[in-house]
């Protein structure tokens, strides 16, 4: 991991674009570049917490912040009644591949579980 940050934080930076869909004090939130589903959206903090065994009490406020956000987004682009799924991957096994959290938000499509 580059301990100078990651593509997360050079788009906070405004360094690198980003299709930026919801922003607030706490939270950034972007079109991921890989979609998933018919939309799929990530939701950062605006400080750097590495992965969700970094959350503690001290940064919890962002992680709420982006759970208010996504149920703003959702509300606003009309998918809070059909649905959607929210994932945070966490380290190897997780298969997280940027050190700085995010939240996947996905929606406009039928979900299945188990998870692969
Ligand atoms: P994860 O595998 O859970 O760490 O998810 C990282 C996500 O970030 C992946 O879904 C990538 O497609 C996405 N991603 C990586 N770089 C960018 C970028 N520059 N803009 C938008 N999404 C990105």
């Amino acid at each position: 991991m580059n301990e100078k940050g990651t593509i997360f934080d050079q788009i906070l930076a405004g360094k690198v674009p980003a299709d930026v869909v919801y922003e607030d004090d706490f939270v950034l939130a972007f079109k991921d570049i890989n979609p998933q589903a018919p939309i799929h959206v990530l939701f950062i903090p605006k400080v750097r917490i590495k992965t969700h065994n970094d959350i503690d009490e001290a940064n919890m406020e962002y992680v709420s912040k982006i759970h208010l956000a996504i149920n703003k987004y959702a509300r606003e682009i009309g998918e809070h009644k059909n649905g959607y799924r929210i994932v945070m991957n966490c380290n190897e096994n997780g298969q997280q591949t940027v050190n700085h959290i995010h939240m996947h938000f996905l929606a406009g499509r039928q979900m299945e579980w188990p998870p692969g």
